[in-house]
């Protein structure tokens, strides 16, 4: 048993144990028994940890816990600890309430063995029981047997406590008394000591005796708290020894209740196995039946055997016959199979020949067809074979025919290059010839010496008074007068006359261009040339030489000279030929010269007007002619000019109401003087080009006028007469010394150089096609035909070497 106390006597002794192990040997020990009242409550709460698990399964038992699955198959534990097996109430219950389930109520055999092992089981448990039981019985008594012992300790402890308490108050009361007996000495002492005051011998063995009385005094109090102290020590050890004394009821309490606990369920226990026996009773009862049973069961079983054999039997030859029948399924399959393709087959052959028969039929039909198409087509092939060898025969001469083009071609290409050559030749004598004819030109010029003239006839203006133009002017088509004649009908008398070009109303700026552009080509080439234009008011002067402001198209001789000297200056440029090129324009009105290029006209006229010098006309040796203070403008491009000639235009419209009136009565002279210069021949040139937009020449008619007008009229009429007068004294001139008068007007005299015989002169002269004119056009007419007939001399080109000559002044 004392092995079964480490396990099986559930709680107490082991928790006294492990809480103190030095405990174990001696009997238990009231400190102890106190301390393990706590501990044990705690030890409840520890589930699960390994040193706790059988306390807490058997304590779980005492105490009612619910705690299930720690053993629940109490066989498998068997033998493992102890050689004992355990139970938990649950355990228990189960197995007493197991039922026996049989799925063959008459299988004897099988409920047999499971009531045997029912049976078994049963009695390990009661085995258990028992041993729990002993074991509970001597805890009992141990706990009992520690019980008795703290009560005769504590019952010990009481009574000498009680005798120390009694002996603490005995000295006490003697201490009381003893100091009660010393107070009354005390008051003894003091009484006498007051009545005997004066005795010092007294006084001082009272003194002594006072003394001593303190001391035994304060002995006595001493001993009396030391007594206290230990009195109170007794009362705590009292109260201890009271307090331990509960704790141990209680704790016996505790063991009564699971004491009778225990027994109750030993009282049910021993119901169970009563109950066991019984059902074991029955249990054979029914093992006997059954095992009758079992013996008519096993003849049955025979008999059924033998039958099934015999079954068995039966059963294999119908598998046999089954085997056999299924291979002939198989095999009848099979020939299904085949005779179904067969039949597909035969199907799908029926189908093509079906399809075959149709496709013959018709063939049939198609065949007759195709042999009547076979006969047109041969026929066909018949005929185009003949072409065939037609077509080839055709071929043969082709290609004969193809290598005689291809020989003329080569000799085409001989003739093309040939060609070429000769054009190129032709080309280059072109050029020749233009260049021979320019001299011929200038040859013819020189040798005809006269003042060249161009008569313009300008169309009619919407404003102009309907006239019979028709009528009045006419050209001649005769070849020899065919752009040179022009007659003039007035009053039923028609005047011929003929010049050197007579342009027709429609005839445009460019078509005059083209015929003076040679002439202004000249100028490069060092001449001075002259071009005037001469007619009455109105007639197209202007028109003639500045063209109309704002049309391109419609720009007159000088803008178009001009573009033609700078664009040939560019292409000369290659010959080596550098051209400077200076402008200069003027008015002559009222025999005075304005200057129209002036930017400060007033100041420069105030200075000279005084002295008489403004505008003096001078000619050099060399025949060159310079105006004083005339403004004279580089200029190297046709933009310059044409901005030149702007503000020429503008200064001379300045304070008049109308242009045409002022410029009417004023010589327009543009100036361009060019001098160029060869780096390679070191050949100079030097040319002038004058253009002339000349006053109308209707004086006659303006006879009458006064005033102003009439200064006016007398001006031009000066300045025209002289221009004629100087144009029919060069015509006369047969000496060089004979008078040419030249300084009669501002206008000869500033043209001097350029009348005096060595200059190309052309004069237009602008005819009015208005009936009204006709007179005015006659007299025009008139002037220009004596002018025509004029020879004034050979045409000089000025050129020389730079090394001869130093470069001209201009300007
Ligand atoms: P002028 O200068 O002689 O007094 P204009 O040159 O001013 O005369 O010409 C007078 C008018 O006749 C202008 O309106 C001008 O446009 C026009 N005119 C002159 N000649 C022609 C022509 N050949 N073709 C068309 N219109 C012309
Ligand atoms: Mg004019």
């Amino acid at each position: 048993m004392a092995s079964n106390n480490q396990n099986k006597p559930p709680v107490l002794s082991n928790n006294i144990t492990k809480a103190s192990p030095s405990s174990n040997k001696k009997k238990l020990g009231v400190d102890e028994v106190t301390c393990d009242k706590e501990q044990k409550f705690g030890a409840e709460k520890m589930v699960g940890t390994a040193n706790n698990a059988r306390i807490r399964q058997a304590f779980s038992v005492v105490n009612g816990i619910q705690d299930l699955g720690l053993s629940s198959n109490p066989a498998s534990n068997a033998g493992s600890e102890c050689g004992t097996i355990e139970f938990t109430r649950e355990d228990v219950e189960a197995l007493l309430s197991e039922k026996m389930r049989y799925k063959n109520k008459f299988n004897y055999k099988e409920r047999c063995e499971n009531m045997m092992d029912y049976i078994k089981r049963l009695r390990l448990c009661i085995k258990w029981f028992q041993e729990l039981e002993g074991d509970y019985a001597f805890e009992h008594e141990r706990l009992r047997n520690a019980l008795e012992l703290s009560e005769q300790k504590c019952a010990e402890m009481e009574l000498a406590l009680r005798n120390k308490e009694e002996e603490l108050n005995l000295i006490i009361v003697e201490l009381r008394k003893s100091f009660a007996s010393l107070q009354e000495k005390l008051a003894k002492e003091e009484s006498d000591k007051l009545v005997r005051g004066l005795d010092s011998e007294f006084n001082v063995a009272a003194l002594d005796s006072l003394a001593r009385e303190k001391e035994t005094r304060l002995n006595m109090e001493r001993s009396h708290a030391s007594l206290s102290e230990d009195l109170g020590k007794a009362q705590e050890e009292l109260q201890s020894a009271n307090q331990r004394i509960a704790s141990i009821n209680d704790m016996y309490k505790l063991l009564q209740e699971y004491n009778s606990s225990l027994q109750h369920y030993n009282t049910k226990l021993q119901k169970d196995i009563d109950a066991a026996h019984e059902s074991i009773k029955r249990g054979e009862k029914e093992k006997s039946a059954i095992v009758e049973n079992l013996s008519t069961l096993r003849g049955q079983y025979k008999s059924l055997q033998e039958q099934l054999s015999t079954y068995k039997a039966s059963q294999d030859e119908a598998m046999r016959q089954k085997d056999a029948l299924v291979h002939e399924v198989a095999s009848m399959r099979v020939e299904l199979q085949q005779v179904r393709d067969d039949r597909d087959h035969q199907l799908s052959q029926v189908q093509a020949l079906t399809a075959e028969v149709i496709k013959h039929k018709e063939l049939a039909v198609s065949s007759e067809d195709l042999e009547a198409r076979c006969a047109s087509q041969s026929n066909q092939i018949r005929s185009l074979s003949d072409q065939l060898a037609a077509a080839e025969e055709k071929l043969e001469v082709s290609d004969l025919s193809a290598l005689e083009t291809k020989t003329e071609f080569e000799g085409q290409k001989k003739l093309i290059n040939e060609l070429r050559n000769h054009l190129e030749d032709a080309e280059y004598k072109l050029i020749e010839g233009e260049k021979l004819r320019k001299r011929l030109h200038n040859t013819i010029l020189e040798l005809k010496g006269n003042i060249r003239v161009f008569c313009r006839v300008r169309p009619l203006l919407p404003d102009d008074s309907s006239g019979s133009e028709g009528k009045l002017i006419s050209y001649p088509t005769t070849t020899e007068a065919l752009g040179r004649g022009i007659d003039i009908m007035q009053n039923g008398q028609k005047h011929s006359f003929s010049f050197d070009r007579v342009f027709m109303p429609d005839e445009s700026q460019e078509d005059v261009f083209v015929e003076i552009s040679q002439l202004v080509q000249s100028a490069l080439d060092g001449y001075k040339v002259c071009i005037f234009a001469y007619g009455q008011t109105g007639s197209g002067k202007t028109y003639t030489m500045m063209g109309k402001p704002g049309h391109p198209d419609l720009k007159g001789l000088i803008p178009r000279s001009l573009e033609q000297i700078f664009q040939t200056r560019q292409s000369l440029l290659s010959q080596g030929w550098k051209y400077e090129m200076q402008v200069s324009m003027l008015e002559i009105y009222n025999e005075t010269i304005r200057d129209l290029l002036s930017t400060n006209r007033d100041a420069s006229r105030l200075e000279n007007a005084c002295n008489g010098k403004q505008y003096a006309i001078k000619h050099d040796a060399s025949g060159n002619t310079h105006v004083t203070d005339l403004t004279v403008v580089d200029v190297c491009s046709t933009k310059e000019v044409s901005y030149l000639l702007d503000r020429a235009a503008h200064s001379r419209s300045v304070g008049k109401t109308q242009m045409n009136e002022q410029s009417s009565r004023s010589h327009f002279v543009f100036t361009l003087r060019i001098s160029g210069l060869n780096e390679s021949t070191e050949q100079q040139v030097q040319g002038i080009l004058n253009l002339i937009d000349l006053a109308g020449s209707e004086r006659l008619s303006k006879s009458g006028s006064t005033g102003d007008r009439l200064k006016e009229t007398q001006a031009i009429n000066k300045s025209l007469s002289s221009l004629s007068d100087v144009i029919f004294a060069l015509a006369k001139k047969e000496k060089k010394e004979d008078h040419v008068p030249f300084r009669n007007s501002k206008l000869t005299y500033l043209l001097q150089p350029c009348l005096g015989g060595d200059s190309k002169t052309l004069m237009f002269v602008n005819i009015s096609p208005e009936a009204s004119s006709v007179g005015e056009s006659l007299c025009s007419l008139r002037f220009a035909a004596r002018v025509n007939a004029c020879e004034i001399g050979t045409p000089r080109r000025q050129t020389s070497m730079r090394s001869s000559e130093s470069r001209l002044s201009l300007g």
